[in-house]
């Protein structure tokens, strides 16, 4: 029998984690889950409610029911049923997740679905967490980082791409203050896993940076 095994891939934001994560989980024929599109979620819930206040929050999470459909050959996210994958994906959104973040009971909320997914194993699974917290006994653990100059412009040509019409020095002071929020918070900040491999894809093309994935993911499960 193959040997199962759950990868974790954690790193800063907008340096190509999901896009990584999807093709190994496809080279694999592993599921993959995308622990950001949770945290966006809720995110996307306490703006739709106007929930601001923390008590509040921690309150409203037993209303939240956070789900993963397949639609149009994509993993989309669900918030109790409803398809919100494109609502997700703006930045204010992205910014309200990473505020919500910060608090140790939408974490906890979050953390026991991600470790109930990977009981079987079979799994890739990227964020911020996932090899310190989520799964630290985890075969694979990639660490990712690029710089902000390059992340910011790689979100810059994602937003055009989708019709919006983003400002680059905005856009990377934004990538600057998430990175800074994500990696100084109190719980569960940003950080490398003591095993995890570094793959900085700064200067690589999404061919060779596969082609290093797949080969490190091959020796994991060969292991
Ligand atoms: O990865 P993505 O940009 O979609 O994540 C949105 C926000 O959710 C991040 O800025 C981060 O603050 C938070 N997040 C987290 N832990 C994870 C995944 C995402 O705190 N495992």
């Amino acid at each position: 029998m193959v040997n199962k095994i759950i990868v974790a891939i954690d790193g800063y934001s907008s340096c190509g984690k999901s896009t990584i994560a999807k093709a190994l989980a496809r080279h694999a024929g592993y599921t993959y889950v995308d622990t950001g599109a949770m945290y966006r979620t809720i995110a996307l819930y306490m703006l739709r409610h106007q929930i601001d206040d923390e008590a509040a929050i921690i309150a409203a999470l037993p209303k939240i029911q956070v789900g993963f459909i397949q639609a149009d050959g994509a993993q989309h996210a669900t918030l109790n049923g409803e398809d919100v994958e494109s609502q997700i994906r703006t930045l204010e959104v992205g910014n309200r997740a990473s505020e919500i973040s910060q608090i140790r009971e939408v974490r906890a909320f979050l953390v026991a679905q991600q470790q109930a997914m990977g009981e079987a194993k079979g799994i890739v699974m990227d964020g911020r967490d996932i090899g310190t917290v989520v799964f630290p006994n985890a075969e694979l653990k990639l660490f990712l980082t690029a710089s902000p100059e390059v992340r910011a412009q790689r979100r810059y040509d994602e937003l055009v791409e989708k019709g919006e019409t983003p400002n680059y020095e905005a856009v990377l002071a934004d990538v600057n203050e998430r990175d800074y929020r994500d990696t100084h918070r109190a719980e569960s900040p940003l950080r490398q896993a003591e095993d995890a491999i570094v793959v900085d894809n700064s200067h690589l093309s999404r061919e060779e940076q596969m082609n290093v994935i797949y080969g490190l993911f091959d020796k994991a499960v060969n292991h």
